[in-house]
């Protein structure tokens, strides 16, 4: 499993003993208010969301900032990923919610809802573009320096961007990851594709395979068929989101082949071929799927080469990544880093938890460390999956003492009324005490959902604390309160 995608890495160090490299604080930034250091100054290579988060969090506390990006403020979450991608789902969830009007009640149109393809990519650029420039303002606003261009680390705690050398304090790495690329399947933009170069076709691809059945893939290929493409979805594993909780993925497959999109489990592509007017992707087993685009979604690489990181004494792990502990610290006193880089958890709240918690720590303020096992996250299929704390593999595994509740959405009154039956609301508890330890929803909106088993996850609340919520009658919320009743033990005698 090539180290990357979304779903796959959670490799942790623990160095939170080490002394602390840099406790410098800005004037004014101390509880006294005593001005008697000079102002520290913290640099940051990358605009992501590792990076800007970060920058803002430094420059609340006094520090003097500046930030290189080579491309964008925003980085690729907002320019070519994350931000791109979900501005593409929501015409997508649109078209999904208009497919099912009839059933409403809605009298179907003479002629099915198309896309316009030029229009709708302009929209996702355009988006992209006003999200940018939301952070560049925001960064001048505080008084951040930002600097265009391609840094690296030119010593311990100076960074170069062509002539120009700045001494930090404190330094971040947060440059973010980059689409990884399989032998035989280079993309060249046109036919062969990875995700950030989508935005710039004139059409939509009318038969579109994609390779890769984790978050990416199944994000793409939901939408793309939403959308109307026909799509196929090469899957090497035996179900689609294989990282995922089991009963999701099963929904998602189900749903995925119940749209007309053709679902091949267990088939690893070895190749992608350009033909005359489309591709053709070889499976290993021989056989050749034909369509006409083939979009890869194969996992990330970490973008470190060439930063002088090894040469400057910053470990980096045979992958690439940047090993760090939970306060984002490297191998390197004074070095930092936070985001996709790093490898921790591919996600943008994570990389800005990571970047804020870096500076909070290199600029003296109390920190909490990183704390993954809390970390919510969606997958923004239709339904959405969203999950926060321990899984059931946790469970099966005897690694969580605890008990497990499913309850489908197929009886809850309200998605009844809003006409759909995929879904659940699971929930699990510690088997003595009842503290909730995290929870998987599969419904529309799931992303919206999933706050309420976060709450109870971060504040450890318990079932009976839960059960004892007010929820609205009829909602969604409310199959989350009755799951937590479910689960209530009577008290003993
Ligand atoms: C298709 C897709 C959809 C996603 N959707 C979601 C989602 O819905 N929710 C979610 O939480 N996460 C999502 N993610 C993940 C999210 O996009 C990443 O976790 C996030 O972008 C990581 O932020 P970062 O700051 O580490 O890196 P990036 O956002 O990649 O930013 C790094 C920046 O560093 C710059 N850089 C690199 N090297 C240098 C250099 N030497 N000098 C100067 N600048 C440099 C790059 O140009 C880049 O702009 C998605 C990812 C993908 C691929």
């Amino acid at each position: 499993m090539p180290i990357g995608e979304r779903e796959g890495v959670t490799k942790q160090t623990s160095r939170q003993d080490r002394p602390v490299p840099w406790p410098g604080r800005s004037p004014g930034a101390t509880q006294w208010g005593i001005v008697s250091q000079p102002q520290a100054r913290i640099v940051i290579i990358g605009g992501g969301p590792g990076g800007y988060e970060a920058a803002l969090v430094a420059a609340q506390l006094g520090a003097a900032v500046t930030i290189i990006e080579r491309d964008g403020l925003g980085g690729a979450c907002v320019l070519t990923d994350c931000v791109p991608s979900k501005t593409l789902i929501a015409t997508s969830g649109l078209m999904t919610a208009l497919e099912g009007s009839a059933a409403l009640g809605l009298q179907a149109g003479a002629t099915r809802a198309t896309v316009d393809a030029p229009r709708l990519y302009a929209r996702v650029r355009a988006l992209a573009r006003a999200q940018s420039a939301d952070v560049s303002a925001r960064l001048c606003a505080e008084g951040v320096e930002v600097i265009s261009g391609t840094a690296r680390l030119a010593g311990p705690r100076t960074v170069s961007i062509g002539d120009r050398e700045i001494t930090a304090d404190a330094v971040l790495v947060a440059t973010g990851a980059q689409p990884r690329v399989l032998l035989g399947a280079e993309p060249d933009g046109d036919r062969v594709l990875t995700w950030r170069q989508l935005y710039d076709l004139q059409e939509l691809p009318p038969q579109l395979i994609v390779v890769g059945s984790g978050v990416t893939g199944a994000e793409f290929a939901g939408a793309y068929q939403a959308l109307g493409s026909q799509v196929t979805l090469v899957s090497s594993r035996q179900h689609v989101l294989p990282h995922e909780d089991t009963d999701a993925a099963v929904v998602m497959e189900e749903v995925f082949r119940r749209r007309g999109m053709t679902v091949l489990g267990r088939s690893r592509a070895t190749e992608v071929r350009r033909t005359g007017s489309g591709v053709s992707v070889i499976l290993q087993d021989g056989r050749t799927v034909r369509g006409s685009h083939c979009l890869l979604t194969v996992g990330m690489v970490p973008s470190t080469s060439g930063l002088g990181l090894t040469e400057c004494g910053v470990t980096v792990d045979k992958h690439g990544f940047i090993p760090v502990d939970r306060v984002s610290r490297t191998s390197l006193p004074g070095v930092y880093a936070a985001g996709d880089c790093t490898g921790v958890l591919m996600l943008a709240s994570v990389a800005a938890m990571q970047g804020r918690i870096a500076m909070w720590h290199a600029l003296g303020e109390a920190v909490q460390p990183l704390r993954l096992s809390h970390v919510a996250a969606t997958i923004f299929t239709e339904p959405e999956i969203a999950t926060v704390g321990i899984t059931e593999q946790d469970v099966e595994s005897g690694e969580a003492e605890a008990v497990v509740v499913k309850l489908p959405l197929a009886t809850n009154a309200r998605a009844k009324m809003q006409g759909f039956r995929d879904g659940f609301i699971k929930l699990f508890a510690r088997r003595s005490g009842g503290t909730v330890l995290g929870g998987v929803v599969v419904a529309p909106r799931a992303s919206e959902l999933i706050l309420g088993v976060s709450l109870a996850v971060e504040q450890m609340l318990t079932v009976d604390q839960v059960a004892h919520t007010f929820a609205v009658y009829p909602s969604l919320s409310g199959s989350l309160t009755e799951a937590a009743r479910r689960l209530m033990r009577p008290s003993s005698p």
